[in-house]
């Protein structure tokens, strides 16, 4: 493990927001971002309003920001959403995790928390000078971003499939090849 396992899960947590952004949108509705609430473990206050998804929804393009800025761009949206949510951590325990940290209280808005805990995983690489972690998949076809947390850092690709797509495209490129000789 490279981070702390809160930490860990918040940036991929983190990335997965961000790649809902797109063509289809992958929050369209309520029920999607439930969906999305229950993959990624998350907890405490969830109200299934048309507002909440349309807070979520506005975080992303903030947080998508973060995979192509500099470091200290990096610091300024982090720093920035931190102090707007009046992030006050503290180590918590609920349901069955051991402790960790909260930076706003469960009840707070599940925006809030989202652009928290992302903020809170952000600074973990930034002092750990890590945020060469933050990568984008090496699809051509793919805009997604990626959380690099393999050890020899070797991720190429999102969790969208591109990894098959790739290995599928250059299969058929040596077939091809090969028929072509
Ligand atoms: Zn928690
Ligand atoms: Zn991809």
């Amino acid at each position: 493990m490279l981070f702390a396992h809160d930490t860990e899960c918040a940036l991929v947590a983190a990335a997965a927001l961000v790649n809902t952004v797109g063509d289809p949108d992958g929050l369209p509705d309520v029920a999607a971002l439930d969906a999305f609430f229950a993959t990624h473990g998350w907890s405490g206050r969830h109200e299934h309003t048309d507002a909440e998804l349309r807070q979520v929804r506005a975080l992303r393009p903030r947080l998508r920001r973060i995979w192509y800025a500099d470091t200290d761009e990096v610091v300024a949206i982090v720093n920035g959403l931190l102090r707007e949510s009046h992030a006050l951590p503290q180590l918590v325990r609920h349901d069955d995790e051991p402790y960790h940290v909260h930076a706003v209280p469960q009840d707070a808005p599940l925006a809030t928390r989202m652009a928290v805990e992302a903020a809170m995983a952000m600074a973990d690489l930034v002092r750990m000078g890590e945020l060469s972690r933050l990568r984008h998949c090496d699809h051509p076809d793919c805009d997604n971003v990626l959380v690099d947390l393999s050890r020899n850092r070797s991720r190429r690709f999102c969790e969208a499939g591109c990894g098959n797509r790739a290995a599928v495209s250059a299969y058929r490129a040596r077939r091809a090849a090969a028929s072509h000789s």
